[in-house]
């Protein structure tokens, strides 16, 4: 597929927030909502609790940190939600060092779920928030975030649509600027996509990208998948509320997209979580059997 648009995908079944994949959009937000009350908090989110609380499927989930049987021992909201604070605070923190350092004023969020980045970051003036979910799960976004009346800090430009079909279409017509500098972000997408999608969203990023444009994605290393099914980490995601991760991820081979966009022109580079876990003081660190180990948070910069 790589250079073609790909064939629109038929998703039935898996629109909302509250189904399927849509449902991992619930989970971040929910250990976003965690982190934002710690005392040692990484980064704050004051919609996440929202999300969680208008969702019957997350009845029962804590909020709080104090809430969770085991707290930060507890696989999933101890490790794993703290895992999501620190990819928060990265994240948050490479999109506004792209846009306060460089010229770049449009901004794409790639599989965007529950990120509210457009309400709670501090943009620069002129500053367009572009983001790509499919229709259920931006639809229940914008109920949420309309109950609260919460007021976007950029322009912000909602796109619904599924990222197997052709996205591209629907982001030049939404105002995309094809001629000006961007920054992307694909935070936790790549690995839910097909390979051909995620090879047509890099190559895609590439084309609509001018100098001076940037991107930031997250991978996992192939053999994570299944050489640590068995970890804390996705058993307790399944036990405890249903998500069975490793069933929702694409199995097949991934692309290198590091290096396919290395070998285009970008300066990359690939870092694990566990680097920010020390840059920072605070987050997961490598255990045994460990389903973040395969985990890479890649940064790329177009010259
Ligand atoms: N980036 C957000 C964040 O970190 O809070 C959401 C991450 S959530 C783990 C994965 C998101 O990818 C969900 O919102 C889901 O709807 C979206 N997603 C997965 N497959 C998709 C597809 N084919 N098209 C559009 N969005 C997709």
């Amino acid at each position: 597929m790589v250079g073609t648009t790909p064939r629109k995908t038929s998703v039935e079944g898996t629109e909302g927030v509250e189904e399927g994949v849509g449902l991992t959009a619930l989970l971040v937000a929910a250990a976003r909502a965690i982190e934002t009350v710690r005392h040692d908090s990484l980064a704050q989110d004051v919609y996440a609790e929202h999300f969680v609380r208008a969702a019957s499927a997350c009845a029962g989930w804590p909020l709080r940190i104090q809430q969770v049987p085991g707290g930060d021992a507890n696989p999933l909201w101890g490790r794993f939600a703290r895992y999501f604070g620190l990819r928060t605070r990265v994240l948050d923190d490479f999109l506004l060092r792209s846009v306060h350092t460089g010229d770049a004023r449009q901004v794409v969020l790639l599989g965007a779920g529950l990120d509210s980045r457009a309400f709670r970051l501090d943009w620069p003036s002129g500053c367009v928030v572009f983001e790509v979910d499919r229709e259920g799960v931006l639809a229940f976004k914008h109920r949420v975030l309309d109950g609260l009346s919460a007021a976007p800090k950029a322009t912000r430009v909602p796109i619904p649509i599924d990222l197997r079909a052709d996205w591209v279409g629907a982001l030049v017509d939404a105002g995309f600027d094809t001629g000006a500098p961007s920054v992307w972000l694909a935070e936790g997408l790549l690995f839910y996509l097909p390979p051909a999608a995620e090879t047509y969203l890099i190559d895609t990023v590439d084309r609509l990208s001018t100098g001076g444009s940037a991107l930031a994605f997250e991978v996992k290393l192939e053999k994570d998948l299944w050489e640590y099914r068995d970890s804390r980490l996705y058993t307790s995601t399944a036990d405890q509320i249903g998500i069975d991760l490793l069933n929702l991820f694409d199995g097949e081979p991934r692309p290198d997209s590091a290096g396919d966009l290395a070998g285009k022109g970008w300066s990359t580079s690939v870092h694990t979580p566990f680097d920010f876990t020390r840059l920072h003081g605070r987050g997961p660190l490598p255990e045994e059997n460990d389903a973040l180990a395969g985990n890479r948070w890649v940064f790329a910069n177009k010259p």
